[in-house]
């Protein structure tokens, strides 16, 4: 079978994989994104809750809380049309069970220069005060995946990056010209044109280890979460509105803006199952996921929920986001989330690249530099 030469082959079509797509594009001639489904960001950059990190979420991984301080604004700057901010934002923080107080909260927020002010009398009245120990409003905005996709399908038109659709990508192997061979395969299982790169990147999230694990090369310890966001319509008093409980076992809710919606998330209850992939023990998850049964935990979510904001009670569930959620080990011990940027011993021009939140992004640049690879910021 003949196969075609790139500079870069990426394989993931979401919003990593196309966003790095475009970063290499700036210096590389031929870049190619090979992506199983029928359209880019249908997975983890779609099923997920849209909120723009600004450091607000990290009380305990000082370093994720600075870098999201960096990155937000350049995320709200390059998909100014993506971003939703028609709403108020408020994280407020619990009296039992959470792991800061509001003091340390507080201390935090001034410490990673995050702007806060305490929250308006009618918005604290939300909340349940024997749970709550104090509400802090804040400016951070929300994304809309699907104009997300639109902008990224665009600009890799636009910038003559090859999109190759409905193609999987099964095995790297090595070949004899320096350069890797990656083996795909259509939807239906039949061989397709192999594909070679200079460079091959694994942007496929919880997909990481199946193809390094099918071509033989050890696999990157990872958790897998199966994860159910509840959607739901919320009354009339909560639907401008973002609301987050720090920092433990407690709930966060977010406009979800191309469902007109709000997704509501549970620490506790949004995760169905967690497993950590070891190897020769690893299951396919995307398979896990669709053969789950599916039975909603939006009742727990709610009656626990509703403790903290009693209005909660009157909000009507839509339907559910289901997805598998990716995490490094070391996310459990401060909740962090650092970017991955892994090149593999075996073929070091093979690099896994997993970034735990979406304005991670703009870590790539520095990244690829150590590695020997200059970029240019294509929106600059
Ligand atoms: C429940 C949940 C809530 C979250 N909330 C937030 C949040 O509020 N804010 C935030 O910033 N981040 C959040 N995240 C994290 C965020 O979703 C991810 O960091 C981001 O979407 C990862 O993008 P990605 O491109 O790496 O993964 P994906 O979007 O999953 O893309 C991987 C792509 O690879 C493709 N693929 C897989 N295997 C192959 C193969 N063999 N061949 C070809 N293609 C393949 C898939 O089809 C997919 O399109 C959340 C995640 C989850 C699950």
């Amino acid at each position: 079978m003949k196969s075609h030469t790139y500079d870069a082959v990426i394989v993931g079509g979401g919003f990593f994989g196309c966003s790095l797509a475009l970063f290499l594009r700036s210096t590389m001639s031929r870049v190619v994104v090979i992506e199983m489904g029928d359209d880019l960001l249908q997975r983890a950059s779609y099923h997920n809750q849209a909120r723009v990190h600004r450091g607000y979420h990290y009380p305990r991984s000082l370093m994720t809380a600075l870098r999201s301080r960096l990155n937000y604004p350049r995320f709200v700057e390059d998909f100014a049309d993506c971003v939703y901010d028609e709403f108020d934002q408020y994280y407020a923080v619990g009296r039992k069970l959470s792991k800061v107080s509001a003091g340390q909260y507080r201390n935090f927020m001034n410490r990673i220069g995050a702007p806060m002010r305490e929250a308006p009398a009618e918005v604290r009245d939300l909340f349940e005060s024997k749970l709550i120990e104090a509400v802090f409003a804040v400016t951070e905005c929300a994304f809309d995946p699907v104009r997300l996709k639109q902008c990224l399908r665009a600009r890799l038109e636009e910038a003559g990056v090859e999109v190759r659709l409905c193609t999987q990508a099964r095995r790297v192997m090595p070949d004899a010209g320096g350069t890797l061979t990656l083996e795909c395969e259509s939807s239906d299982g039949e061989a397709l044109e192999p594909v070679r790169g200079s460079w091959i990147f694994n942007c496929t999230y919880s997909q990481l280890n199946g193809l390094l694990e099918n071509s033989g090369l050890a696999p990157i310890p990872i958790k897998q979460e199966l994860t159910e966001m509840a959607l739901v319509e919320m009354p009339a008093g909560l639907r401008n509105i973002g609301l987050t409980v720090m920092c433990g076992p407690f709930f966060s809710t977010m406009p979800f803006p191309p469902l007109g919606c709000h997704t509501l998330s549970h620490v506790r209850y949004t995760p169905h199952a967690h497993w950590r992939e070891r190897p020769g023990a690893r299951f396919d998850p995307y398979e896990y996921l669709a053969a789950h049964a599916r039975k909603t935990h939006f009742p727990m979510m709610i009656q626990d929920a509703r403790r903290y904001v009693p209005m909660l009670a009157e909000c009507r569930q839509k339907g559910s986001l289901w997805e598998i959620k990716t995490l490094l080990p070391q996310s459990e011990l401060d909740d962090g989330r650092p970017i991955l940027f892994q090149r593999t011993a075996e073929h070091p021009n093979l690099i896994c690249v997993m970034g735990g939140k979406i304005d991670n992004i703009y870590d790539l640049p520095h990244e690829l530099k150590k590695t020997g690879i200059e970029v240019h910021d294509p929106k600059r």
